[in-house]
């Protein structure tokens, strides 16, 4: 069974400001309100391949700001600059 996370949209209580974890059955109706006090809470939505892309946009620009340039190949002789200085494009 999935967990998801759950917090509140509206005043809650200790328990749902922080944010709680729900055990859910596939295909269940998602919680709407506090098991707690009733307030009204939407599921947290996790992305894990966004931090994923989030690191790779980092790790690029650490290498733009100690002056590096990258280019990638996108067709035949044709490079695109990805960071750093220096032309958009290079064709060869
Ligand atoms: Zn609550």
């Amino acid at each position: 069974m999935p967990i998801f996370e759950y917090r509140c949209v509206a005043e809650g209580c200790p328990h749902c400001r922080a944010g709680f974890d729900q055990l859910e059955r596939l295909g269940a109706d998602p919680l709407t309100a506090c098991p707690d006090c009733g307030a009204a809470v939407a599921r947290v939505i996790s992305a894990p391949n966004l931090a994923v892309g989030n690191a790779h946009v980092l790790k690029d620009g650490h290498a733009a700001k100690h002056g590096f340039t990258q280019y990638r190949k996108v067709g035949k002789g044709v490079y695109e600059k990805a960071f750093g200085k220096g032309p958009d494009v290079i064709k060869g």
